[in-house]
């Protein structure tokens, strides 16, 4: 199955993709993660992405999808792939289009995480991610055993760099002006199925699975 996770920061995409592509025995390509690694390591698309991620701005579109072309050419994405976090712009969601074409394929579904603005806010600002394992947690709503120790590998949790309320706000807005206008860009291909992505993980996870047969 080929599927795209949309939604804005914070709505859970990174927390329920692992579940659904687990399920799905898919590989989940997470474009904030792949630009986090490259930050890391300082390649020099790491270098570049970094300066426009502190700001809370979208990467160019162009080093974007360049980027997922070559993901989307590696062995395990040629039976089905779960994206999070791509494509987050209409240039971005038409090249996908056309790069799927190109291999005589399509993307099945678009799966939307629904969340307020005041949920958000209270979700990235307390979001914590493991070191070691890359778990996702959250300081309220999940707290470890050992507060800043991971419970799943025992490495240390950290807060992201922009998860700060300055660059929050600029997220949000980036997101209401690029992002939000492809739930009617998939909603005209017929391709856009909705959740309520409120409540327990564990329920937002049944109802993405029940929305995907
Ligand atoms: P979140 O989990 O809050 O939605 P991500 O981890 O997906 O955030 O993305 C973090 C940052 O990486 C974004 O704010 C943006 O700078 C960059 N990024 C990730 N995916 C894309 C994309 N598809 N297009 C442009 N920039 C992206
Ligand atoms: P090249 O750069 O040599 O043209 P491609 O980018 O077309 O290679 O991808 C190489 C191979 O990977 C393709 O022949 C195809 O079998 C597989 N592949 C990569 N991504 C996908 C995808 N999204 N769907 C189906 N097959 C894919
Ligand atoms: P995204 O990838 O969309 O930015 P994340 O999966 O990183 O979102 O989740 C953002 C924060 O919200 C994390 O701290 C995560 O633990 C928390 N979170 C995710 N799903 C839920 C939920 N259903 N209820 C409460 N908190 C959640």
């Amino acid at each position: 199955m080929r599927l795209v996770l949309v939604g804005p920061p914070g709505a859970g995409k990174g927390t329920q993709a692992e579940f659904i592509a687990a399920h799905l025995s898919v590989p989940k390509i997470s474009t904030g993660d792949i630009f986090r690694s490259n930050v890391t390591q300082g390649t020099p698309l790491g270098v570049e992405a970094k300066r426009y991620m502190d700001a809370g701005e979208l990467v160019p579109d162009e080093v974007t999808i360049n980027m997922v072309r070559d993901r989307l050419a590696e062995p395990d994405a040629s039976e089905g792939f779960l994206l999070d976090g791509f494509p987050r712009t209409t240039p971005q969601a038409a090249a996908l289009d056309k790069l799927l074409a190109d291999l005589g394929t399509a993307l099945d579904l678009v799966l939307e995480l629904v969340v307020d603005d005041d949920e958000v806010i209270r979700r990235l600002s307390g979001r914590r991610t493991c070191r070691g394992c890359g778990k996702i947690w959250h300081v309220e709503f999940d707290a470890t055993t050992r507060p800043g120790v991971c419970d799943r590998c025992g490495a240390e949790l950290f807060q992201r760099d922009d998860d700060k309320p300055e660059t929050i706000a600029t997220r949000l807005r980036e997101y209401s002006e690029k992002t939000a206008p492809l739930v009617d860009y998939y909603g005209a291909q017929g391709k856009l199925v909705g959740i309520d992505a409120t409540g327990p993980v564990e329920d937002v996870t049944t109802r993405a699975i029940d929305a995907l047969r």
